[in-house]
């Protein structure tokens, strides 16, 4: 049977990290001596560890260490939002890491084509980088809360998969529904395939997430060769008051088989966790209905006019063009193109936009 092991872990601290994935490893069974390892940590932006947007550096420097004492060759990798992966890399605090032990970096920039019939109605997708490459894919989400999707942990975190180009057009594709969107994320994500999940939620993110809700001690790593196991059991501690479309649909396609939970100090709940704002509309209306009474059922974005830099980063992400420049004032929306898929909320680096 497959396991998951949960941990409680509530620093950073490099000797307590590297025993928690040396004991993980263990447990899990996993053999990398030697190996060609991808990292595939969250990059979402480049924002300082404090503010859990990103998978946190020292959570990657331990694990990088241990695999480095195995005699392993590491690239790391991602195609954050819409900023560079070196630059995201850098501003993310995890650059020293690459520096201090001569990781290679991947910017995930290649056009891999992947054909796949799996449970979403799409049939190819464009990778920016080849995990057939390597002998060992290790995904690296970090725990946050996600406008679409609820939560955002192992599955979500392959999308970065995602040839950064393409992303934006799978949003126009599958994002103004959250279950097909989700079905798509099923999907990249069996085609990513990684062979370990190591999920940081050390410091994590509840609120309006996934770039800037409230950072806040979640307290938990967890370890599991199979990231739909590993986001059941994590969703069993939150205890959301919404049902996330990823685990619904992975459960009702049979992808959650039984499975094993090896906990650590974990209390049974974890209090107090704010969902995102948006998880409160659009459950249960059909979706011709809801694109219809879209304007009245499912919340709006909007601008704090306060807070808006007029940096433009929204225009540039909404793959719907619902954004225009406004005239020395921020961006105006156009809801009637607006299909809510909070992609300027998640991009906007000022926490402007509120839903
Ligand atoms: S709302 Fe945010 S992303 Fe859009 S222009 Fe203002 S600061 Fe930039
Ligand atoms: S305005 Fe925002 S929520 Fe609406 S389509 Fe564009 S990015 Fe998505």
């Amino acid at each position: 049977m497959e396991k998951v092991l949960l941990q409680a872990c509530n620093d950073y601290e490099q000797t307590g990290l590297k025993d928690i994935f040396s004991k993980g490893l263990q447990v899990l069974g996993l053999h990398f001596d030697r190996s060609k390892v991808l990292l595939k940590p969250n990059l979402l932006a480049g924002k300082a560890p404090e503010k859990a947007v990103t998978t946190h550096p020292e959570f990657i420097r331990a694990l990088s260490e241990i695999l480095l004492d195995h005699g392993c060759r590491i690239t790391i990798g991602d195609s954050p939002g819409y900023e560079s992966t070196k630059k995201a890399i850098i501003n993310s605090g995890i650059m020293d890491v690459v520096r201090h032990y001569d990781l290679n970096m991947s910017s995930f920039n290649r056009k891999v084509i992947k054909k796949h019939d799996g449970i979403s109605p799409y049939k190819r997708f464009t990778f920016g980088e080849d995990p057939e490459d390597y002998d060992l894919v290790i995904n690296l989400p970090k725990f946050k809360t996600h406008a679409m999707m609820g939560l955002t942990l192992g599955v979500k975190n392959t999308f970065g998969f995602i040839h950064s180009f393409e992303k934006a057009r799978w949003h126009l594709r599958a994002g103004q529904d959250r279950m097909l969107f989700a079905s798509a994320l099923i999907d990249i994500h069996t085609i990513a395939n990684p062979h370990l999940t190591v999920l940081d939620g050390i410091l994590g993110m509840d609120g309006d997430g996934p770039s800037n809700g409230r950072p806040r001690n979640i307290g938990v790593v967890a370890m599991s060769r199979n990231a739909f196991i590993l986001d059941d059991a994590i969703e069993r501690l939150v205890k959301p008051r919404y049902p996330l479309p990823i685990t619904v649909l992975a459960g009702r396609h049979g992808l959650i088989k039984d499975y094993e939970t090896v906990s650590y100090d974990i209390t049974p709940v974890i209090e107090d966790f704010r969902m995102p704002a948006t998880m409160a509309t659009d459950w249960g209306i059909p979706r011709p209905l809801k694109t219809l009474l879209k304007n009245t059922f499912i919340k709006k974005p909007k601008i704090r006019q306060s807070a808006c830099k007029q940096c433009g980063i929204c225009i540039k992400v909404c793959p719907a063009g619902a954004l225009s420049p406004g005239q020395h004032e921020p961006p105006i929306f156009d809801y009637k193109r607006c299909i809510r898929c909070y992609c300027c909320q998640e991009m906007c680096p000022e926490g402007a936009i509120r839903i």
